[in-house]
């Protein structure tokens, strides 16, 4: 499902988003109509929300692998059947396109595994919660979190 956000001072759509969506940065935005700032929903700062054990768990790319494989089965497996409704000169889009899906999930299920496994995965967050740390650092930075609404009572600072 996906959310959308306006601006409270023009009332433009700031931006459109799915929930599962979460990026590592500062979630301090601009209006690009009329300047005000907003928080980004998506982004979190590190320093204050930790490093999200879940990005490690080798078990997630493992369980994105077997769907991959079954996807990219289930396209491979199709090349065999003929579509009724479907022209013969694109009998073959809808099982590539099935295949290609799982052959990506696959990809990217082994690039994750590999990132977590060799420990680069772990680099990469240690330099965004770093980068994290340095803008938490100032006070005018944490006031405007506040001001937003991004740190609330009961958020540790
Ligand atoms: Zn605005």
């Amino acid at each position: 499902m996906a959310y959308e956000i306006y601006c409270k001072n023009c009332g433009r759509k700031l931006l459109k988003y799915e929930k599962y969506e979460r990026k590592y940065k500062s979630p301090v935005a601009c209006c690009k109509k009329c300047g005000k700032e907003y928080i980004d929903p998506r982004c979190h700062e590190l320093a204050i929300e930790g490093i999200p054990e879940a990005e490690f768990k080798v078990t997630n790319g493992i369980f994105l692998f077997i769907i991959g494989v079954l996807i990219a089965w289930r396209g491979f497996y199709l090349f065999g059947m003929r579509m009724l409704g479907t022209p013969d000169s694109m009998q073959w889009l809808l099982p590539t396109v099935i295949l290609l899906l799982g052959l990506a999930l696959i990809i990217g299920a082994i690039i994750d595994l590999i990132r977590i496994l060799t420990g680069s995965k772990k680099r990469k967050y240690e330099r965004l919660l770093e980068e994290s740390r340095v803008r938490i650092s100032s006070d005018e930075y944490i006031r405007k979190l506040k001001n937003l609404g991004y740190l609330r009572e009961g958020v540790s600072e």
